[in-house]
């Protein structure tokens, strides 16, 4: 089997040898997820650690913005800004990331004349440092898959899918078209509909929300002030994540608007003029009105958990092991938060000279994440459920539970530090400490 191998100047191609190779950990998925996983385990793996990085699509499309996720933005938690700094990425996107300075969390009805605030949170976890930034997808994507193509001990396969694997005692085959190649672990992170997990046999629960998220860049006529602001309506929450202004346009931002799935089609085939006429109508009026300014996406919006986050050499990252609906932006940072931990977990196995692949050391990576991972995925799809939709004594209900929320401030305090992800048992490498 011919692989597609990136050299060090970037975008040039080489050609390797993928029969009988050896590596240390296989990783099938080059998302977001699965490249920040191979670059840590190229940093901070033992001096040789090699890592293969499977990816069916194309990633140079990718790394230069014009893969699948053009135009959407994400909301990035501190603890996953540490994780790319200690990789030495942070300081090529943090020109592009909008700190958060506050959040406004309203539920009122859009023919409401004032759409009163019900809860507002200040974005910062002390000392004046932001707990989450929107960045968008070129800004972070891009020096992560440059890295990629500089990792040392990396071999990345682009249009790549794996055929099958099968775990043994001391290492796992895997199959690539023709070839097949060894590794200590493999690593699912090749998202929801994840090929690894179904081969492991491992179950999920799941259930489709019927809404698909409209992601879209605007270009306001107010200033954003750093403010962010979620609005729960009927149909789902409208987010309205503040960017970093660019040459044509001062201030932007980021919708992430969910909608009931065969709406969410049919606005994203209207005109620019159609589509702006009902952004207008749900937009927060103190923020002004909004011009479309790049291009439309819909993605469909589901909850999904896997039963196990291991298998026989096997452990599941990112959406191959959670799917969570958007509506906190937390789903590529609960991802990272499994990246950081895992990472960990190897990394200190293989120092004490032990198995990493071994059933031991992933059921301590399961203890430790999948905990994190299925609350959060259900906790996003309570709030989504209890927010979507117009009942009256559900309404009263929420706007007094935002209210209530509101006058309490270490609550509030808890909830930034929850969604900063610096609450609870944080990996080393989310805290900016050097592993062993
Ligand atoms: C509308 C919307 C807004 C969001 N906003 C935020 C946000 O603000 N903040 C946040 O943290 N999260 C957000 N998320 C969630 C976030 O996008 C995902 O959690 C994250 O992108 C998952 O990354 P991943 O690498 O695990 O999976 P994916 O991005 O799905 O990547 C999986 C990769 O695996 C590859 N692959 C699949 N099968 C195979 C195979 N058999 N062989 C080889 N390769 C394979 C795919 O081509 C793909 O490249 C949002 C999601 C949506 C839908």
């Amino acid at each position: 089997m011919l692989a597609v191998k990136r050299d060090k100047t970037d975008g040039l191609q080489a050609q390797t040898e993928l029969e009988g190779a050896v590596f240390d950990v296989a990783i099938v998925g080059g998302g977001l997820v699965g490249c920040v996983a191979a670059l840590c385990f190229d940093k901070f793996g033992a001096d040789d650690f090699k890592t293969l990085v499977l990816e069916r699509g194309d990633l140079l499309n990718e790394d230069r913005g014009f893969g699948r996720n053009r135009g959407r933005a994400y909301a990035l938690s501190e603890s996953s800004r540490v994780l790319l700094d200690m990789l030495g990425l942070w300081e090529a996107m943090a020109p592009f990331a909008q700190p958060i300075v506050e959040i406004d969390i309203t539920d009122s009805a859009l023919d409401s004349p004032l759409r009163p605030v019900f809860l507002n949170f200040h974005g910062e976890i002390g000392m004046g440092k932001p707990g989450a930034y929107i960045i968008e997808h070129e800004h972070l994507a891009g020096p992560i898959y440059r890295a990629l193509g500089a990792g040392d001990y990396i071999t990345v396969c682009e249009r790549s899918g794996v055929q099958g694997f099968e775990a043994g005692p001391a290492h796992v085959d895997i199959t690539v078209g023709a070839a097949r190649c060894q590794a200590g672990l493999l690593i699912g992170a090749d998202g929801r509909g994840s090929f690894v997990r179904e081969q492991a046999g491992i179950q999920t629960q799941s259930s489709d929300y019927d809404q698909d998220g409209i992601v879209v860049s605007v270009a306001l006529s107010r200033p954003h002030e750093g403010k962010a602001v979620q609005h729960f309506l009927p149909a789902g929450p409208f987010a309205i994540l503040p960017l970093v202004g660019d040459d044509a346009h001062e201030n932007r931002a980021s919708l992430v608007w969910s909608e009931k799935r065969g709406l969410a089609g049919d606005m994203c085939a209207l005109s620019d003029e159609a589509f702006e006429q009902e952004v207008n109508k749900r937009f927060a009026p103190k923020l002004g009105t909004v011009k479309v300014a790049g291009p439309r996406a819909h993605f469909p919006l589901s909850l999904m958990v896997a039963h196990s986050f291991i298998g026989p050499r096997v452990a599941l990252i990112g959406d191959a092991a959670h799917g969570v609906h958007p509506l906190a932006g937390q789903g590529m940072n609960i991802g990272l938060r499994d990246v950081a931990a895992l990472v960990e977990i190897v990394v200190e196995t293989k120092r004490l000279g032990l198995d990493f692949g071994a059933q031991i050391a992933l059921e301590r990576y399961q203890q430790w994440r999948r905990f994190d991972g299925v609350m959060s995925a259900f906790a996003m799809d309570g709030l989504n459920r209890l927010f979507s939709n117009d009942q009256p004594l559900l309404r009263e209900l929420r706007g007094f539970g935002l209210r209530l929320v509101d006058r309490v401030p270490p609550l509030k305090d808890f909830f930034v530090k929850e969604a900063a992800g610096v609450n609870g048992d944080v990996p080393l490498l989310m805290q900016g400490k050097w592993l062993g």
